[in-house]
């Protein structure tokens, strides 16, 4: 194990966390319990800022970034896990402060792990990744909630071409719901056509300032964006209905007010996949596992190499990533 191999390492450059290329052994890993030889990571948001710079993910540096990994258990100290287990990691802290996906080896903590379910490859789940994980965290926090049912009424996919949203669709659309896709990129229409999205929304429209009560339209949402498109979500949505929001692309602000709340009983449920408890993992897995259609994942997935990832940082910054990326660690 003395061989060296490329890692992705956020280091702290010029007073700020930014990623760069570095070799590294597996004696430079952090000493936890399961060795992993990782076959693929992903790029998520988070991912890009984290490698860019532009954001403060890594919370102590030097770190291997990378939020997403898979790969098969090369040597175990714990019973639980065995050389030779298909395994992955989502989240857990990877990239903010420990060691993530983005190389060959990872030394991982065994409750972290989970076991991939059999019908996906290890580069289809990393397909589904972070993005696609908490996509199916917000479908169940929806169906927890209890009052938005298959075929009644519109739901709201945000950022409908990006990672989250066009999971989102995909799994909205198995369960029977009919799922209003808001996008700023209307080229990518037939694309989310085929995930099955039956209306569109433009995204300007929702980034729009609006009034605290607006014409009731959505009975649920998932909502990647935030800021005003959050707001206005919640003052469209119908009374009793429910909001999932998981994300900030169009900024971490939220103005508006409680009225929707408090005069329509409107629910805003936060989603948070990094530190979720390993019920709701395997909940949501069992989710992707039972209704996405692998067909659908393939055509809304680019495999790309490491080397290409301090460019690919900044094109999903800037909007440009459809779908999902994986990226090939070997
Ligand atoms: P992507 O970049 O793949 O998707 C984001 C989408 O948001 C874009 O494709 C675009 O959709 C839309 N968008 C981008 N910029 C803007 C803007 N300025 N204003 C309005 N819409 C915009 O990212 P992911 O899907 O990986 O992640 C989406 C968000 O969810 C991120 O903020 C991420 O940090 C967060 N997230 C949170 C998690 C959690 O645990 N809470 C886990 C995973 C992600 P379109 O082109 O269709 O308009």
């Amino acid at each position: 194990m003395s061989e060296t191999f490329t890692a992705m390492v956020i280091d702290t450059i010029d007073g700020r966390p930014k990623g760069s290329f570095r070799e590294m052994t597996v004696a430079d890993l952090p000493d936890n319990d399961v060795l992993v030889e990782v076959a693929y990571s992903t790029l998520n948001y988070k991912d890009g800022l984290a490698i860019s710079g532009k954001g403060k993910i890594a919370r102590r540096t030097p770190l291997i970034g990378g939020v997403d990994l898979c790969g098969t258990v090369v040597e175990s100290r714990v019973p639980e896990w065995k050389a030779g287990d298909r395994v992955m990691v989502n989240g857990w802290g990877l990239s903010e402060t420990e060691f993530g996906g983005y190389a060959r080896f990872a030394k991982l903590k065994p409750e972290w792990l989970i076991r991939l379910p059999d019908v996906f490859s290890e580069a289809q789940a990393m397909a589904i990744g972070t993005a696609g994980y908490t996509a199916a965290l917000c479908v169940d926090a929806l169906e927890k909630w209890g009052t938005i049912r298959p075929g009644e009424g519109e739901v709201l996919v945000t950022g409908a071409a990006g990672g989250v949203g066009s999971v989102a669709i995909a799994l909205l659309a198995a369960a029977g719901y009919n799922v209003t896709a808001s996008t700023g990129r209307p080229e990518t229409q037939d694309y989310l056509r085929s995930l099955g999205a039956r209306n569109f929304i433009d995204r300007a429209v929702l980034q729009e300032k609006g009034g605290p009560l607006q014409k009731e339209r959505w009975t649920g949402g998932i909502d990647s964006v935030g800021s005003t498109t959050l707001a206005n979500a919640l003052s469209q949505t119908v009374r009793g209905g429910a909001i999932a929001a998981c994300g900030l692309a169009g900024g971490a602000d939220l103005p508006g007010t409680v009225i929707p709340h408090i005069l329509r009983s409107v629910a805003l449920i936060g989603v948070d996949s990094v530190m979720a408890p390993q019920s709701q993992r395997q909940s949501a897995w069992a989710r992707l596992a039972r209704d996405l259609d692998l067909a659908k994942l393939d055509s809304i997935t680019q495999m790309q190499p490491m080397s290409k990832l301090p460019d690919l940082a900044e094109d999903i910054l800037a909007g440009k990533i459809r779908g999902r990326v994986v990226i090939d660690v070997s």
